[in-house]
């Protein structure tokens, strides 16, 4: 079978924005992917990004939000999360591409004389690249859903417009579809919906030649048949193919609520697909389960970037996960390490009946971190950490148990006395910030009678990694003759994984990104079992 006719019946779903960003595209793009699995489709979804940046491994998460770590390392755009959340869909470097990569690819060509003396150009050059990548993610897959990054009308985002534009006659155009996503605000004062947002917004899209054949519409009342026929004689669509993309309590309503709205019945004619029912089932489940919790809990999350929670997204939705599992509702108290240290206080973590200490860079609030640490192993409080939130522990250990006076990390302290964590020795990582971590997916053996093996109920497992800094070996028997219980470690025993305490009801740290591989479906085990210890911790000081 030669390429075109293995791919000729692989279905393209490109994903749109308009009005404003932050109205979920990412989050519809997921749900899209969702409905159609449940309809027995494969799926794959990609976000391209119009940023110049190569990736987002070096942007600021104030800026950007969490950096998404793929099981191949890529560092990527937190949409990916979502579509890794949502789908049977396994993401990659190849599932996230950016514009500077993009230029970069063409650049590197030209340098090479592979254009052959050819003016390079946009049209057709750099759209040539893009549908490249996006033709490559389609082997052995039903649906490509492809969404494109930021907001129609942005100058940047045109390369990306301009080439799923043509992707359409370069194949079968009833292979394709475009969903855009829109705006329909809601007028107290005249108490109506608007509709003029989302015309504006659909006229930018057809100037660039690009006709959508389904609107999500994002609205806080539902539409009424009388708006949807307005906004489709306006923006040329069918009358049922305006859709209300409703305001909803939880993200994971939205696959439910989409359907409902008839957004399945929309597209699968239109890609030229028998009509099926999708078995919802799974999603009905997790929903009744976080509307109807036998109870709750409270963690404290102690971090830097506590002031945009898009930065810690995926650490949400697994601390969310570990409640769907155990029938409760998590709330989170955000807690800024940085007060800790100033005020160093640890009233504010006293109602808590957990506390967390996610991963992060540099050295702003580290010691109040592990102040935070330090009363949850005093105090005999349920603990995670993660990555960084690890380094905390062990520095904790080292300095209050084992009694090596200003123990710290090399990233913080190069000068200190004990560096508990430090780059291994074969890692020459100085003076350089991008491809120095390890990234991405390793394999990490459990040993028996821990908190790991209980929760895991295996020998090894595969965990996401993003970090320089590593345990340092140098202190590791002194550490472990001081009580500390490394429960998980690298095959070749080198690297210390998972660091736990006996006699403590819930006390686990990890060197990796646990909170990259949970799912509302299939939340993640460490997560289970944090939130189930919590609420223990809740139950046996009488807070319910
Ligand atoms: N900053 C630490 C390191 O580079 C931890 C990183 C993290 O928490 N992801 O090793």
């Amino acid at each position: 079978m030669n390429k075109k006719t293995s791919r000729k019946k692989v279905k393209f779903i490109f994903v749109t924005g308009g009005v404003l960003s932050s109205l979920g595209k990412g989050i519809a793009a997921a749900s899209i992917g969702s409905l159609l699995e449940s309809c027995g489709l494969k799926v794959t979804l990609m976000k391209l990004d119009p940023y110049i940046n190569i990736d987002p491994g070096t942007m600021n998460p104030f800026q950007h939000g969490e950096v998404y770590v793929t099981d191949d390392g890529a560092e990527t755009d937190l949409d990916l999360g979502h579509y890794e959340r949502f789908t049977q869909a396994r993401m990659g470097r190849v599932n996230n591409i950016t514009a500077g990569r993009i230029y970069d690819e063409v650049i590197q060509k030209e340098r090479r004389g592979e254009y052959l003396g050819s003016t390079v150009q946009v049209i057709p050059h750099v759209t040539d690249a893009i549908k490249n990548h996006i033709h490559n993610i389609s082997k052995g897959v039903d649906v490509v859903i492809c969404e494109i990054g930021g907001t129609v009308g942005d100058i940047e985002s045109l390369p990306f417009l301009e080439a799923i534009r043509q992707f359409r006659f370069d194949i079968n155009p009833n292979n394709v579809i475009y969903i855009h996503l829109t705006l329909v605000p809601y007028m107290e004062s005249s108490d109506e919906l608007k509709t003029k947002p989302t015309q504006h917004s659909v006229q930018k899209l057809r100037e660039i030649g690009v006709q959508p054949d389904i609107l999500l519409c994002r609205t806080q009342k539902k539409l009424t048949k009388e708006i949807k026929d307005k906004i489709a004689l306006f923006s040329n669509v069918q009358k049922d193919s305006v859709i209300t993309a409703m305001d909803v309590k939880s993200i994971y309503q939205v696959p439910l609520s989409l359907h409902q709205e008839g957004l399945t019945k929309a597209i699968l004619p239109k890609l030229g697909m028998a009509k099926k029912q999708p078995d919802l089932t799974n999603w009905e489940t997790v929903n009744l389960n976080l509307d109807k919790p036998k109870g709750e809990v409270n963690i404290a999350v102690v971090g830097k970037y506590i002031g945009l929670k898009e930065s810690y997204k995926s650490l949400v939705e697994a601390l969310t996960h570990g409640g769907i599992s155990n029938n409760l509702r998590v709330n989170i108290n955000w807690v800024d390490a940085e007060d800790l240290e100033k005020n160093q206080s640890t009233g504010v973590l006293e109602k808590s009946d957990g506390i967390l200490v996610p991963g992060g860079f540099g050295e702003r609030g580290i010691e109040g971190k592990i102040l935070a640490v330090n009363y949850a192993r005093t105090q005999k409080i349920p603990f995670f950490g993660i990555c960084l939130g690890m380094h905390c522990a062990v520095i904790e250990f080292a300095r209050s148990v084992a009694k090596l006076k200003n123990a710290n990390s090399a990233e913080f302290s190069p000068d200190s006395p004990y560096l508990i964590i430090d780059l291994m020795p074969d890692q020459d990582a100085k003076g350089k910030k991008g491809g120095t971590m390890r990234l991405g997916e390793y394999p990490c053996q459990i040993r028996k009678n821990t908190f790991a093996y209980k929760a895991y109920g295996n020998r090894e497992v595969l965990e996401r990694h993003r970090h320089r800094y590593e345990f340092n070996n140098e202190f590791r028997l002194q550490l472990e003759e001081a009580g500390l219980k490394i429960s998980g470690f690298s095959p070749n025993g080198n690297l210390v994984e998972i660091v736990e305490l006996d006699g403590h009801p819930w006390y686990l740290a990890g060197q990796f990104h646990p909170e990259f591989k949970s799912s509302p479906m299939k939340p993640h085990p460490l997560f289970r079992d944090f939130i189930a210890n919590s609420y223990n911790n809740r139950v046996n000081n009488q807070r319910v």
